[in-house]
């Protein structure tokens, strides 16, 4: 990548500021001064300075996946597969690993990124991040089970969920929307209202959801704005 692309990739300016410190002489390659705005430069082999303080060069990804059944949401198990025995080699060398988890027969959207910051806030409650779900349920919700998960339910271990939203779609499917991940949150919300889930997927994380990723299994690199989207 070229000096003055990566300086502007890494908020040191627009181009023409970039290429104004470089022609101040601040910017190193190897320890060696350079006044060459397009040097190339090996993002994994050269270390870039500005003002003696070394620019991380780590190339970030964020790509979103459409997890199917039956894969734990993991790097590795020893005894069942993960999503990561799914994607592309190319991802892997990215070192992209799961945002949050999904459960193991839980269908859907998951983040991956090797960007932890990113990644942990929006795991972390603190930006209240919604995440829909679409859940096919055995049993019966009653009135009574609907309006305690709208307000905020209590699972059956005395765990206080915050209030979510609840769409009934037919008497055994719904749409719920939470910003929290507690462990087997929404099996658990659904069983403290009286009914069990046969069948969950996650549809959408935030802004981002499944479009373009439609078919299971499938991989996809986030747009810049689905991910300052959270920023
Ligand atoms: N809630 C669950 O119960 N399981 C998941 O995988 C995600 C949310």
């Amino acid at each position: 990548m070229r000096l003055d692309k990566l300086l502007a990739n890494k908020a040191f300016g627009s181009r023409k500021e970039v290429h104004q410190i470089i022609k101040d002489r601040r910017v190193t390659i190897n320890g060696e001064i350079t006044t060459k705005k397009d040097i190339h430069i090996d993002i994994d082999i050269d270390t870039v300075a500005v003002d003696g303080q070394t620019v991380n060069t780590t190339q970030l990804y964020y790509v979103k996946f459409h997890k199917p059944k039956g894969y734990v949401t993991a790097v590795e198990d020893s005894t069942h597969p993960v999503v990561m025995d799914l994607l592309p080699p190319e991802y892997l060398k990215m070192g992209v690993v799961p945002v949050g988890r999904l459960d193991k027969d839980t269908e859907g959207l998951l983040l991956l990124t090797n960007d932890g910051v990113w990644g942990h806030s929006i795991i972390n409650g603190h930006k209240h991040v919604p995440k829909v779900y679409y859940v096919e349920f055995e049993g019966e919700l009653s009135e009574e089970g609907i309006q305690r998960i709208k307000e905020g339910i209590v699972l059956g271990d005395g765990t206080q969920c915050k209030p979510a939203l609840i769409e009934l779609l037919s008497d055994q499917s719904a749409t719920i929307t939470i910003e929290e991940g507690k462990y087997h949150q929404v099996k658990r919300m659904i069983g403290a209202a009286g009914g069990t889930v046969s069948y969950l997927k996650r549809l959408t994380i935030g802004h981002v959801d499944l479009n373009g990723i439609e078919e299971v299994g499938s991989v996809m690199d986030l747009t810049i704005d689905d991910v300052e989207g959270f920023k």
